[in-house]
C-alpha cells in the first residue's frame, strides 16, 4: 500500500457513537452505532431526521467531543509509517475545519498529507485522482458505487458482529486490527504512483486547485510527503 484514503466520520471519529445517542435522545429510539452511517440509518429514521442529527454532530462543539473510533488513532500511526494517508470526507469545506481540529487534537495530523472533501463529487472520484491503493470507509455506498475502480476497497463497521455478504470487490472489517491486517498482506496495485500535483506543497486551507484533478474538491494540505 502506497497510498491509503481514510473516510473521517464513523471511522476514524466515533460519529456513529454520537449519532446513536442523538436518536435515542431526541427520537427515542435505540439504533445499533454501526447502523448510523447514512446509507443505514436515512432508512430507519428518514432524511429529515438525519439532517437534523447532522446539524448537531457534524458541528464544531460535538465534532470536538467525539471519541475516536476504537483502534484508529493507533491504527493511523502505524498505517503513516508505511504508506501516505489522506482524509477523504463527505463533509463539505464548512466542516472540514472542525475535523482537522480533531486531528490536531487527537495529535495525528502530522500522519496525513492532506484532508478532501467528496462533496459535490464521489469518493471513488477523489481516489482515483490521488491514485489511492485503498479507501476504508464505513458507509458501503462509497465502495459500492465506486465500481470498477481498483483501489481496494475496506468496508470498516466497528461493533457490527455479524458477517455481510459484499460483492468480491468489498472486504467487511469489523475492527481496525483487521484493517490493518487486510492491508498488511495487500500489495500495491500496478501503475500506481506516488506523485499529485495537489500535494506538491504543504498549504493550509488552500482553495481547491486544477483543472485537471482536483476542480471540484476543497482541499486542505497539511503537509507534503510520507512519514
Ligand atoms: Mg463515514
Amino acid at each position: 500500500m502506497r497510498i491509503v484514503a481514510i473516510d473521517y466520520d464513523g471511522t476514524l471519529a466515533d460519529t456513529n457513537g454520537v449519532k446513536a445517542a442523538w436518536i435515542e435522545r431526541h427520537l427515542g429510539k435505540r439504533v445499533a452505532p454501526w447502523r448510523c452511517n447514512r446509507s443505514d440509518c436515512v432508512p430507519i429514521i428518514g432524511a429529515d431526521n438525519y439532517a437534523r442529527m447532522g446539524n448537531a454532530v457534524y458541528g464544531r462543539e460535538c465534532t470536538l467531543r467525539t471519541p475516536e473510533v476504537p483502534g484508529a488513532l493507533e491504527a493511523v500511526r502505524l498505517l503513516a509509517r508505511r504508506a501516505e494517508l489522506f482524509v477523504v470526507t463527505a463533509r463539505g469545506p464548512e466542516r472540514m475545519g472542525f475535523a482537522r481540529e480533531w486531528l490536531e487534537n487527537s495529535g495525528v495530523i502530522r500522519c496525513f498529507t492532506g484532508m478532501l472533501s467528496s462533496k459535490g463529487t464521489s469518493k471513488s472520484q477523489v481516489c482515483s485522482t490521488l491514485n489511492a491503493d485503498a479507501l476504508v470507509d464505513d458507509d458501503v455506498r462509497h465502495l459500492s458505487d465506486a465500481g470498477e475502480h481498483p483501489f481496494l476497497k475496506l468496508h470498516l463497521q466497528y461493533g457490527r458482529d455479524e458477517e455481510i455478504q459484499h460483492d468480491s470487490r468489498i472486504v467487511f472489517c469489523q475492527s481496525w486490527d483487521e484493517v490493518l491486517r487486510v492491508l498488511a498482506s495487500a500489495h500495491p496495485r500496478s501503475g500506481s504512483r506516488r506523485e499529485r500535483p495537489q500535494a506538491d506543497t504543504p498549504r493550509e486551507n488552500s482553495p481547491p486547485r486544477g483543472p485537471s484533478d482536483i476542480l471540484h474538491f476543497s482541499t486542505c494540505v497539511f503537509r507534503s510527503g510520507g512519514v
